[in-house]
């Protein structure tokens, strides 16, 4: 069989191995499949020209022509993801594995393509909070913004997801604005070679926008800057030595990691076998076990069950372990492929004995199991230990054996529980199945501190709950401490780790330039006809009219009292109205200026504007009696496209009394057509 030889794809060239490249093993077989690195590789050029074309490409597009870009990349993936099937067997991957790293991967694309779209301006600026006032008059405000970092994100991934691995970190960064140069653990770098083969083959990435490096990144981290970010999933031993880099360390490069974590599991007080918590939580730890045959940062490590339930819980996951059909990956049947290679194998192993100090096996023997037809392959049982002592333990907390390895333990009391979940010295999820909101909160308030997530199941979210170990682009994916301290993806959270946040600050014209999205005191323009007659693109942002005023009386709120039901005593009694603290007498209905504001800024003959969408922040500020004569003020806030037909016009509304007070405001917002 010949040696597949994995290139590198440095300042647009594939770079075929040569000097200092490794060998890479078949997990199935053993066999040699591949080799890759080359020690030639041009480190520097490969960083000039992320720095140089790939940056200034990318900051050119707006936020979401990039969104467009990571959907159409998804798509093209999604194309071509039998090639990406097919290739990552060797891995040890099952297909059901598969779906997890490569349609999960291509799904992590699709969310940050739609949030992009829905939660990001069209635009180069992103604007973080809202404004702040200042100075006494509102002539002097604040806004937070963030702009693209204008150097490069080095991505270095582990081995267990050759693509959701990648991808998970590419979204956020591509639609930062920021090029990748991506590094994948050696041992499964073939597929994420196929998948980087399959995006630029779409030719929908600008030049410099995605480099990869297979094999070793030569002195790479010594040539980074402040504009640049390193992202790392991997041993908690790599992320140390690489975060203290001293050019890392001078230069305050941005060193994001995710790396071990031993990952609780609680079972509630309250579910107790015979419950549909208990079955769930057994389903959800045998599961867990064995996806990816253990190889996943999220993976329960540590199973914690009241101490009356230890036996249940050990019989019950017997069982069902023992019902795992562990084999070659490509076989139909098979539930649990192998490790990724014959050294995580050893390496697991050799976790297995410090954790066999503290704790005995239960389940699984490594010595007494074989596999048919792949002794070669590096295939392990799963393996449970029980730790009847785990105040006194130490390795079952801090040992992470990355394979098919779990440690059930006993607690007193839930306080306990929690403070044997938080001797994983911070990880990156923990879950606790329970049907009591009380045991939740309990669990989430002692230990949230420890956690980036905390996944509750029950016989009410378990139909559509997505597992404890899976990341969601929705939801952060990092955790405190010993997980790393790093923080990914989190929807747009996770795009502002390839930004800079910076406070402006200024006059309110500074800032509704700078943000393109008008700001209270700003310049107010003037339009050559009613707003409601201009198409989205003919919109100037600080567009505005002013209505004529109008007069509320008593029998307007009775009129609206009568005809809607709404008969509150401070709209139709005087005397009730007076004891109010609030009120001075009788006053309108909020809902009635509304409506009235409505009826003085619309235009009502077809035209543009296609429909009335909703409206925000509404603040009612100071009671309207009957004789006060309201007008408005409706000025072009923000536009954001939203098809290739229409776009959302976001608009300031300010209600203003007879005395120029502001009685009420709010943002409404309208699909106009382009
Ligand atoms: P490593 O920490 O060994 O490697 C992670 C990444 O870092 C790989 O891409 C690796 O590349 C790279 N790397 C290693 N040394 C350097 C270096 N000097 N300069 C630049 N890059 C470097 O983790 P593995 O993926 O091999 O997994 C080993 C262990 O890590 C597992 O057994 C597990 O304990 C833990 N792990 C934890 C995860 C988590 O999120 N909790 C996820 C995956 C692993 P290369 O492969 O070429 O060496």
């Amino acid at each position: 069989m010949s040696i597949q030889q994995i290139a590198s794809f440095a300042a647009g060239e594939w770079v075929a191995p040569g000097a200092g490249a490794h060998r890479i093993s078949s997990a199935i077989t053993g066999a040699v499949i591949a080799e890759a690195g080359n020690d030639a590789l041009d480190v520097q050029g490969m960083l000039d020209y992320a720095r140089g074309k790939g940056g200034p490409a990318l900051r050119a597009m707006t936020f979401h022509q990039r969104a467009r870009m990571l959907k159409a990349l998804g798509q093209h993936l999604n194309r071509h993801k039998q090639a990406l099937y097919d290739i990552s067997f060797d891995t040890g991957a099952t297909q059901s594995d598969h779906l997890i790293d490569i349609d999960g991967g291509i799904g992590t694309l699709y969310v940050f393509a739609s949030k992009g779209r829905r939660e990001m301006p069209d635009d180069t600026i992103y604007l973080d909070g809202g404004v702040e006032v200042l100075g006494r008059t509102g002539q002097f405000l604040g806004q937070h913004i963030c702009t693209s970092l204008q150097g490069v994100a080095v991505h270095i991934n582990a081995f267990n997801f050759p693509v959701w691995g990648m991808l998970e970190k590419l979204a956020p960064t591509l639609l930062a604005g920021v090029p990748a140069i991506v590094k994948p653990a050696t041992n499964s770098c073939y597929v994420t070679e196929l998948a980087v083969r399959l995006m630029h083959e779409s030719g929908l990435l600008p030049e410099g926008a995605l480099q990869l490096v297979t094999g070793g990144l030569g002195d790479m981290l010594d040539r980074l800057g402040m504009q640049d970010v390193v992202s790392f999933t991997g041993s908690a031993e790599t992320a140390l030595m690489l975060r203290s880099n001293r050019n890392i360390l001078e230069n305050s490069v941005r060193f994001v990691a995710e790396q071990d974590s031993l990952n609780a599991s609680i079972l509630g007080p309250d579910a107790v076998p015979g419950t549909p918590e208990f079955d769930l939580f057994i389903k959800e730890v045998s599961r867990e076990m064995t996806v990816k045959a253990g190889q996943k940062c999220t993976a329960i490590r540590r199973i914690l069950a009241p101490e009356a339930q230890v036996g249940a819980v050990i019989e019950a996951l017997r069982e069902r372990l023992s019902k795992v059909v562990i084999g070659d990956p490509r076989l139909e049947g098979t539930r649990m492929g192998a490790l990724v290679s014959a050294g995580q194998k050893a390496d697991v192993l050799a976790k297995v004995a410090l954790i066999g100090a503290e704790a005995e096996r239960v389940f699984g023997d490594p010595e007494n199991f074989t596999v048919e037809g792949a002794d070669a392959g590096a295939f392990l049982p799963p393996m449970l230990f029980h730790c009847a002592d785990p105040d006194r333990a130490e390795r079952v907390h801090d040992t992470e054996a990355f394979g098919p390895v779990s440690t059930i333990m006993g607690y007193r009391d839930l306080d306990h529980a929690i403070d044997i979940a938080k001797r994983g010295q911070g990880s990156l999820v923990a879950s606790l199945i329970t049907h009591d909101p009380a045991v939740a909160r309990q669990v989430v308030l002692g230990a949230a501190a420890y956690h980036g997530r905390i996944y509750i199941n029950d016989r009410v979210s378990m139909k559509e709950s997505t597992g404890h170990g899976s990341p969601l682009p929705h939801m952060i994916h990092g955790g405190p401490g010993r997980a790393g301290g790093g923080e990914e993806m989190g929807g747009i959270r996770g795009v502002m780790h390839y930004m800079q946040r910076t406070a402006i600050q200024g006059s309110p014209d500074m800032l509704a330039a700078i943000g393109n999205k008008w700001v209270p005191g700003a310049t107010e323009i003037k339009g050559p006809a009613h707003p409601f007659t201009r198409h989205y693109g003919e919109l100037a942002i600080g567009e505005t009219l002013h209505s004529a005023p109008r007069v509320v009386s008593v029998q307007d709120i009775e009129h609206f009292a009568e005809f809607t039901g709404d008969t509150f005593y401070a709209h139709m009694d005087e005397e009730a109205a007076k004891r109010n603290p609030f009120f001075p007498g009788r006053v309108a209905h909020g809902y009635l200026l509304l409506s009235f504001a409505a009826g003085l800024f619309v235009e009502p003959t077809e035209g543009p504007v296609l429909a009335n969408t909703g409206l925000d922040s509404l603040r009612f500020m100071k009671p309207v009696v009957p004789g006060d004569s309201i007008k408005v003020r409706l000025t072009v806030k923000q536009k954001t496209p939203r098809t290739e037909e229409y776009g959302e016009v976001r608009w300031t509304v300010t209600l203003t009394n007879q005395n120029d007070e502001q009685v009420a405001e709010y943002e409404l917002l309208t699909m106009n057509a382009f």
